[in-house]
């Protein structure tokens, strides 16, 4: 196989891959070397990857022994995935990007690892992230930062700006994310590709490392729907690991993304424009492409109604003491003992001493601001007045829900107010960082499935702007059938899916390889 043979590969979307490795056109040996090739061409540049797997070109090679020996295998099986650095491996340090865990090896495999390797996907490596999950750049991650392979100045998004970058940067054709207030939509909406977070317990969080247990979402990153609802169709389904887990028997997601490809899925569909997300403190450019996205919309059947969701206003200060509350009990179990790394301070001390050195050396600033926060919130006397009402404005949340799906089907916004930020640009404010995520995170107070997927360049600065689509709780496979309909009649009006499109940027590094356009 030439060179250039193999680096077109790294450009096929995991449906198209997965084609060729059934027919034996290509064996999953070539597959994975050509992105693990890739990797070492390019991820100097962007860095999405804590660590690249010595294991992927023998797991390989084992897929495609199988295959010569007329195995029953799983439709992914010899596509290579990256994986967030959240989740467990049992082959590969887990650090969730900090210091306090660095080099651990966790004991077991996360559920969804487990099932991507029973599934014979080919891990190709863990995936930078904001420290702990904590952030909207990946400026947090202890181990350096990510960058978007459209503007190397600037962020890949976050918290799973790793995965959405490996992706983007045809580094993995698909990735695992986690999302607990954006993580997974927002790096998409800034890197041009597709991400999905379920309905909360559609897909397992056992071996996941906790931020907050009752927003934690694991999905796909991708760069078609169809390739996100493959492993969807993967990764989700009951686990007996987590209690709570649904036990839903679900449909076939990538069947709900290829029936959205055929017929006339958007005639009649009630698509509702939440009017608190859009307006006021989204970038014009935003507004532009999201707009033109209802036009195309409304062109091919759909019926755009206006909905209103009143207490969104009141979601980003709900979470920011829901999620530090959570996160702050949940990492009370790096305590030096149990997990990772261990200070003594100069002298010695007492027990109290060696875990106070270990977490000031080992978690970063964001991650103590938030563990401060929380504790302060559930504390004996604020408990009430904090928690207690950032409980209430959930159900306030959930019941705004409810009200806008009974006159949409499903309810859309842009999945982030901006295109992709310079480093820097909101690292010192926090506040600005946290206003980041006012889109994502009502479906994560709420617990319903939420997807995005690009919709354009911004005119002004010719970033990715994304689409976020959200439905009912449960209702996953109507947002792959909606969102496939979506990316078809933009594919019609780009002339093909945008990644392919990347016209000349500076700095960035599709340009010279795509050619301005
Ligand atoms: N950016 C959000 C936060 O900092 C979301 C994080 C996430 O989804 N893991 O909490």
């Amino acid at each position: 196989m030439t060179d250039s043979a193999r680096e077109e590969l790294t450009r096929l979307p995991a449906a198209d891959l997965a084609d060729l490795l059934r027919s034996k056109e290509v064996s999953s040996v070539e597959v994975t070397r050509a992105h693990l090739d890739r990797i070492a061409a390019v991820d100097g540049d962007v860095h999405a990857f804590l660590h690249v797997s010595d294991a992927a070109l023998a797991t390989a090679a084992k897929v495609d022994a199988a295959r010569i020996d007329g195995a029953d295998l799983s439709p992914l099986a010899g596509v290579p995935v990256a994986i967030k650095d959240v989740l467990c491996t049992t082959d590969m340090p887990s650090t969730a990007a900090s210091r306090i865990l660095e080099g651990w090896i966790p004991p077991y495999d996360a559920t969804v690892v487990r099932r991507l390797r029973d599934a014979d996907l080919v891990p190709l490596g863990k995936t930078n992230m904001d420290e702990f999950a904590m952030g909207s750049s990946t400026e947090h991650s202890a181990f350096g930062v990510t960058r978007n392979p459209w503007d190397l100045e600037r962020i890949p998004g976050g918290s799973g700006g790793g995965s959405a970058a490996a992706v983007a940067a045809f580094e993995a054709p698909v990735a695992l994310g986690s999302d607990t207030g954006g993580s997974i939509r927002q790096p998409a909406a800034v890197t041009g590709t597709v991400g999905f977070k379920p309905t909360y317990g559609g897909v397992s969080r056992f071996g996941v490392i906790a931020l907050a247990s009752s927003l934690d979402q694991v999905g796909p990153v991708a760069r078609t729907v169809l390739d996100a609802a493959l492993v969807h169709d993967v990764i989700g389904g009951h686990d007996p690991h987590d209690s709570t887990s649904l036990p839903d028997a679900w449909p076939s997601f990538a069947d709900a993304a290829r029936a959205g490809r055929t017929g006339e899925t958007l005639r009649g569909l009630r698509v509702g424009v939440i009017r608190e997300l859009d307006g006021e403190g989204f970038q014009a450019g935003v507004r532009t492409r999201f707009s033109e996205a209802l036009d195309l919309l409304a062109r091919a059947g759909a019926e755009i109604v206006e909905v209103s969701a009143p207490h969104f206003e009141y979601a980003i200060a709900a979470y920011y003491l829901i999620l530090p509350a959570e996160a702050s009990s949940n990492l009370a179990k790096y305590d030096s003992v149990r997990f990772g790394l261990r200070v003594t301070p100069p002298g010695g001390g007492t027990v109290e001493d060696v875990m106070a050195a270990t977490r000031e050396a080992g978690f970063g600033d964001e991650v103590k601001r938030r563990i401060i926060l929380g504790t302060y919130a559930l504390s004996a006397g604020y408990y009430d007045a904090y928690y207690g009402s950032a409980q209430k404005v959930r159900t306030l949340i959930q019941r705004d829900f409810t009200a806008a799906f009974e006159a949409a089907d499903v309810l859309v916004s842009p999945a982030a107010p901006t295109t992709a930020f310079r480093f820097g640009e909101k690292l010192d404010d926090p506040l600005a960082m946290y206003l980041n995520d006012v889109t994502t995170i009502p479906a994560n107070l709420a617990g319903v499935p939420g997807l995005a997927l690009p919709i354009g360049l911004a005119p002004e600065d010719g970033l990715p702007v994304g689409l976020q689509l959200m439905a009912p709780a449960r209702a996953d496979a109507r947002l792959y059938t909606v969102g496939a309909a979506i990316e078809q009649l933009l594919e019609d009006v780009w002339g093909g899916p945008l990644l392919a499109k990347a016209p000349a940027l500076p700095g960035g590094m599709l340009a010279a390889e795509e050619g301005a356009l």
